[in-house]
């Protein structure tokens, strides 16, 4: 019997913000203080396509998993109505993190918390993409990848640095996969099963 070692596949945890990260909300905030109406708007949402389009390549990527952490509230009207908005954008099939009913935390501490609760070992890199400065800074103290949306330039500054970010962590993270697929010195062979 020759010796096997698991490999563990790591990858880089993707963390995208719905408000006025993808979806522009503009539109409904009249609706505030009433935040049960304000969610349950959130059909009405336009597209912000620079950012849906340079998120586009990263979605689909094999050293990548994509997470939504939304601070909408979860009804079930709005979590309906927040997959299909982003399924008619071609966005499915990736877990989305509401706020429950009863948590009114800062959105810093509760995107915290959900990170928290879904971090694995193989997520080597977190990167977090979000308009909320708060988190930016909070989630930067961490240790964290965290890149704020902003409109300036017609959001073509965040795009290139989203970009930059992403594609450093990747090269970064296929540099530890070669040289871990190596023999190491004890002469033991790694084997992928
Ligand atoms: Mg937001």
């Amino acid at each position: 019997m020759g010796t096997f070692f698991i490999i563990i596949s790591m990858k880089i945890l993707f963390i995208i913000d719905i408000d006025n990260t993808v979806a522009e909300n503009a539109q409904r905030t009249h609706l505030l203080p009433n935040w049960e109406a304000f969610f349950k708007s959130c059909d009405t949402d336009t597209s912000i396509t620079p950012i849906l389009n340079a998120i586009e390549p990263y979605l689909k990527h094999s050293d990548i998993e994509v997470m939504f952490i939304t601070g909408r509230e979860e009804y079930d009207e709005v979590k309906h109505k927040t997959q299909m908005w982003l399924e008619q954008r071609n966005i499915s099939g990736y877990p989305i993190h509401y706020r429950a009913h009863n948590e009114y935390s800062k959105s810093f501490i509760f995107k915290e918390r959900v990170l928290s609760r879904v971090h694995k070992p193989e997520h080597k890199y977190v990167v977090i993409l979000d308009d909320d400065e708060g988190i930016i800074k909070h989630f930067t103290t961490l240790g964290h990848t965290a890149i704020q949306v902003k409109r300036d330039n017609d959001y073509l500054d965040t795009c290139k640095e989203l970009k930059t970010a992403l594609n450093s962590l990747i090269d970064k993270l296929n540099l530890g996969k070669n040289l871990n697929s190596k023999p190491n010195l004890q002469g033991n062979l790694e084997v992928s099963t």
